[in-house]
């Protein structure tokens, strides 16, 4: 085929060359790939010979063959968030030319926010401020029994915090622009679609079109929040990318969902002091270990958060008006036909997230997605099956959602593309925390997941006291019922 296109061609045969075995080695390192033909063009991993005349008829071959100079941008990046940044910015550093494009595309309730993606706008950042201010109250509280002495009244102010936050918020966002510009990176304030293979059509708000041509791109388009799909759930309910910049105080919030976002949500507005009731449909912390997740339940219970277990809602109706106003949400049983309604000023969705990679022009290009999930599969160099189209961060499918391993995946693919490196990233064992009023941090397996994988007659299961009570220590009724049990320990 090669010969009928005119092209010169590198062959290397393996069982003819001194080195062969390790070169196989490397390659399988490199590409995943053990057999032959195991074919480059242009420094672009192809694959073998199926996918080379795939891709020979898809026309991707041909527009790989062309010049570099062809394109008009080394790497472009869609996505401006955890992953996409740390991905342009390190390809920028090794000398490339690069653009990043990040656009959010408003809630229903029409927030918005600027550069850094999720965890810098609507995720660990401001969940972590709001944490902090929860338990300030609570240390506030323990202050008296430790001899503090004050005479004012507490109360917390929800305008005030939201305005510490944004500010913060703000001065990060423009920490970064700062930053790429620093390191010559193009940012384009656009949303990037692909319209054929190597271009993208950018979107900007006020809908103006440019197109760009790249030899290598990244998506990094991360996730946003689902909708229950019942009736009022757009109207009326909002989520995490809503809450941390909400002008006025929730009130009284129903929490919908039992994972992270949920239970964090849930737990720093009980700690501000607002009546939260958090609805799950099924388990706490799927995915965690079940007795350590139970712990964290108990103890918010203990702390005043509701808890309505093995309810859904179907419905969500406005009663007033206001900020906030009164919901009324009718929710069933999954167990039964039993049905319950109660009236909130705030239902609050935190039901999981969904990619963003559907309306991104990827059936264009040939780029698989997990029909159900959204999610785009990658090979152990962040690879989808176009070649030369890599995925890090959240859309991963398979890999945890956490901005360090966005970071990580992101710095090092673009090592491993413009600077010869080797070096994968390690998506196994990655500590997480979650952060409820008492803070649960964990690594490797949950002890079903053992189970599970190794067998019960093959483990030995032990209660780590240091790290399940760090938090606990914070409390001085917890603190002296921790001494009384150490010492009977
Ligand atoms: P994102 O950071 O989501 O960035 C994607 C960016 O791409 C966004 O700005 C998006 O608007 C933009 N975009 C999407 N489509 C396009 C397009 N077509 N064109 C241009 N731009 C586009 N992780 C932790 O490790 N610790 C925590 O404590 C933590 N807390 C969290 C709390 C909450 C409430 C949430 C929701 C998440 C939290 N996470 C936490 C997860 C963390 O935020 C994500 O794992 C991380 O942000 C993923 O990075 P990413 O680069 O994949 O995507
Ligand atoms: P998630 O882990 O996908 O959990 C979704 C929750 O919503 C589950 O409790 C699920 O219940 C429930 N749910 C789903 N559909 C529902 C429905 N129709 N009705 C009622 N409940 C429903 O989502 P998430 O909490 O949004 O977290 C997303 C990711 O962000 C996480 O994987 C995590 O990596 C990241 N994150 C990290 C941190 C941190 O590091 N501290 C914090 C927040 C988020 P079932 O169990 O019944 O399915």
């Amino acid at each position: 085929m090669f010969s009928s296109l005119g092209v010169e061609c590198n062959i290397l045969e393996l069982d003819q060359v001194d080195d062969g075995a390790n070169v196989q080695e490397v390659l399988s390192e490199i590409t995943n790939q053990r057999t032959v033909p195991n074919i480059f063009v242009n420094k672009v991993h192809m694959g073998g010979c199926d996918r080379t005349f795939q891709a020979h008829q898809s026309g991707l071959l041909q527009k790989l063959l062309q010049e570099d100079s062809a394109y008009e941008y080394d790497l472009i990046v869609i996505g401006g968030g955890s992953g996409g940044l740390a991905c342009a910015q390190e390809a920028a550093i090794l000398g490339k030319k690069v653009m990043v494009l990040d656009f959010v595309v408003p809630t229903p309730q029409g927030t918005s926010w600027g550069l850094g993606g999720t965890c810098v706008n609507v995720g660990c950042v401001p969940k972590k401020l709001m944490h902090q201010a929860a338990l300030l109250g609570q240390e506030l509280k323990d202050a008296r029994k430790f001899g503090w002495e004050y005479s004012h009244q507490v109360k917390h102010n929800w305008e005030t915090m939201i305005e510490a936050i944004q500010n913060h918020i703000g001065s990060l966002n423009w920490g970064y622009r700062l930053s790429l510009r620093e390191k010559a990176v193009t940012y384009v304030n656009s949303y990037g679609e692909f319209v054929e293979h190597h271009k993208i059509k950018a979107t900007n708000r006020k809908g103006q079109e440019t197109y760009y041509t790249a030899r290598k791109f990244v998506l990094a388009t991360g996730q946003r929040p689902r909708y229950l799909g019942i009736p009022g759930d757009k109207e009326y309910c909002i989520t995490s990318d809503d809450l941390f910049s909400l002008p006025y105080c929730p009130g009284k919030t129903l929490v919908v969902g039992a994972s992270y976002v949920a239970l964090e949500c849930g737990g720093f507005l009980a700690g501000i002091g607002l009546d939260v009731t958090i609805m799950v449909r099924s388990i706490l912390l799927r995915g965690f270990d079940q007795e350590m997740a139970e712990k964290v339940g108990s103890y918010m219970e203990q702390h005043g958060v509701k808890f309505l277990r093995k309810f859904v809602p179907v419905m969500v109706q406005q009663l007033e008006k206001g900020s906030p106003g009164k919901l009324k949400v009718v929710a069933k049983s999954t167990e039964g036909p039993e049905t319950i309604e109660e009236i909130y000023n705030t239902v609050l969705l935190a039901i999981g997230r969904a990619s963003c990679t559907r309306k991104i022009g990827l059936e264009k290009i040939g780029v698989k997605v997990n029909e159900k999930s959204g999610k785009i599969p990658v090979n152990d160099v962040e690879q989808t099956n176009v070649p030369y189209v890599y995925a890090v961060g959240d859309i991963l499918e398979g890999k945890l959602e956490l901005t360090p391993i966005a970071i990580q995946a992101g710095k090092l693919l673009a090592r491993r593309l413009f600077a010869g490196s080797l070096e994968k990233c390690d998506y196994v064992n990655v500590p997480t925390t979650v952060f409820t009023p008492l803070e649960y941090g964990c690594c490797g397996l949950s002890e079903e997941k053992a189970i599970e994988v190794h067998r019960k007659e093959n483990l030995e299961v032990r209660l780590c006291f240091t790290a399940y009570f760090f938090r606990i220590w914070r409390s001085y009724d917890n603190c002296l019922s921790l001494i009384d049990l150490f010492c009977s320990t």
